[in-house]
């Protein structure tokens, strides 16, 4: 029955797409409730004095078709925008230097420049260089992603470039985050091809032009033009602001299936058969908690981590050297408060205006930073930024995010943790419940997650 009416929790962008795609398969009556003023969760843009600055996400993986496929049903492909270089740096010991040329993954694919650089030690590349001789190893169970490097790489591999490089997005120390959880694809090459080197030789290798192009892009307007999109060509759903969830009640009825009572703080109740919970892990624990209490339990088991965005703005005549980067990450060791930073104004067109630079500094790493208030922040990210970059004034706009228990991580034995969910959550007919905190935390996943979400409720289950 496609024009039964649902119910969705939370306007983030899992949400916005589960509407979406409901729409797209037919249903008419569907309602969001978000306890914000806004809709849109995490994204969020902002436009002051000719910058463009972003408080959540800033740019999203294409190598996973989802967002784009989404951009293009809602017209936006002219928004669609790319970096405009790849290169970055990574801070080793204090100083910004580039990684070898040619690493594909963690595999050497120039072997003449892995040899020249400096940037590895010589023990450090002879093990790098072994790891074509692995042994295949087909056991399935999950281990850390440090664990993984180590073993295979080395500890300077881990240190110095793939932890810095690729567990970012999971904010989950190496040493936790689960492999099968957040990079099946390294663990189907180690069990296919025995050797991540090998796996990686094996692949065709891509047209200059296209390994130049970077797996990423961002939006020309912000990323706020996406979810502003999808709540503007939403014609079937009703969206809810300030209205807070606080309990889901249920009754059985007599054609088998669920009355769910929404109630929310104001106190409005609202009756549905069917409703998709997108809250953040620790909010749909809260409201689960009375019909469900072993997915609640489950759904408080999932940490999360907290950080901080400072974005500072400085005039183009107070650096002495051009940025010619995306940015840099930090080496594992480095105990700076600026984990990692992107410079917009050289990733990115139409970031700040003529004349001006835009830094985005990522904070949060170190615990200490957390506790700072905003102003220690802008300080400490001013400093971190003055030395690295040599700048001669002080910055002419800043902006500062604290985004707490907003980033889901994923630990090992996550997929067995999504999979006791999904099991606890089963026997309510209707009811599904999804998130970034369980099956990819980009935005590429998140929307995919809606889409999930919808063909469920569309299939009647
Ligand atoms: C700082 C930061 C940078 C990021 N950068 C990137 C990036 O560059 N690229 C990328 O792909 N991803 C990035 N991400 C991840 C991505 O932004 C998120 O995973 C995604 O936006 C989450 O969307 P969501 O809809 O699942 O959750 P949310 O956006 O959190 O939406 C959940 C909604 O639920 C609402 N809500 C909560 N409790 C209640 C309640 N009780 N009642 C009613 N409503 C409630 C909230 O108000 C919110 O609107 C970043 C995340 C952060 C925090």
């Amino acid at each position: 029955m496609k024009n039964k009416p649902v119910i969705i929790l939370g306007a983030g962008i899992t949400g916005l797409s589960a509407a979406w795609y409901l729409e797209k398969n037919g249903f008419t009556d569907i309602i969001i409730l978000d306890e914000s003023p806004f809709a849109g969760g995490k994204i969020s843009t902002i436009h002051e004095d000719g910058f463009l600055v972003e408080k959540g996400p800033d740019s999203f993986v294409i190598t996973k078709p989802y967002a784009v496929d989404l951009i293009h049903d809602l017209g936006l492909d002219d928004q669609l925008i790319y970096p405009k270089t790849n290169r970055f740096f990574i801070l080793k010991d204090g100083n910004l230097v580039n990684p070898p040329k040619g690493l594909n993954m963690m595999v050497p694919t120039d072997l003449q420049a892995f040899l020249e650089s400096k940037f590895f030690s010589w023990h450090a590349k002879h093990k790098i260089l072994q790891e074509s001789t692995a042994k295949p190893r087909f056991s399935n169970e999950d281990e850390s992603f440090a664990d993984f490097i180590i073993r295979r790489f080395g500890n300077e591999m881990l240190d110095l470039y793939a932890g810095p490089l690729f567990t970012g997005i999971y904010a989950t120390p190496a040493n936790e985050l689960s492999m099968n959880a957040a990079f099946p694809q390294f663990r189907k090459m180690a069990q296919q091809y025995g050797s991540i080197t090998r796996a990686v030789k094996k692949q065709p290798q891509p047209a200059p032009a296209a390994s130049s192009r970077s797996s990423f892009a961002g939006l020309k307007n912000g990323m706020q033009t996406l979810s502003d999109a999808l709540i503007k060509q939403l014609k079937h759903t009703k969206i809810i602001l300030d209205s807070k969830v606080n309990m889901l009640g249920m009754s059985p009825n007599e054609n088998n299936t669920n009355n769910y009572q929404i109630k929310t703080e104001s106190g409005v109740t609202y009756n549905t058969e069917n409703v998709i919970v997108t809250l953040p892990s620790n909010k749909a624990k809260l409201i689960l908690n009375q019909i469900a209490p072993v997915a609640s339990d489950i759904l408080g088991s999932f940490s999360t981590s907290s950080s901080r965005i400072v974005t500072l703005a400085y005039k183009t005549d107070h650096i002495t050297e051009p940025l010619l980067a995306t940015g840099y990450v930090s080496a594992e060791r480095e105990k700076n408060h600026v984990s990692s930073a992107t410079w917009l104004s050289s990733k990115w067109d139409g970031r700040a205006p003529e004349g001006h630079i835009l830094l985005r500094c990522f904070m949060g790493k170190n615990p200490e930073t957390l506790t700072f208030t905003n102003d220690e922040l802008i300080h400490a990210a001013h400093k971190e930024m003055s030395k690295m970059l040599s700048l001669t004034d002080e910055p002419v706009h800043y902006w500062v995010q604290r985004w707490d228990a907003a980033l889901p991580q994923y630990k090992v034995g996550h997929i067995e943790k999504v999979e006791s969910l999904k099991n606890a959550i089963d026997p309510f007919k209707g009811l599904f419940v999804t998130g970034s905190y369980l099956n990819g935390v980009g935005l590429p996943d998140c929307i995919n997650q809606g889409l999930q979400a919808a063909d469920f409720v569309s299939s009647d289950r």
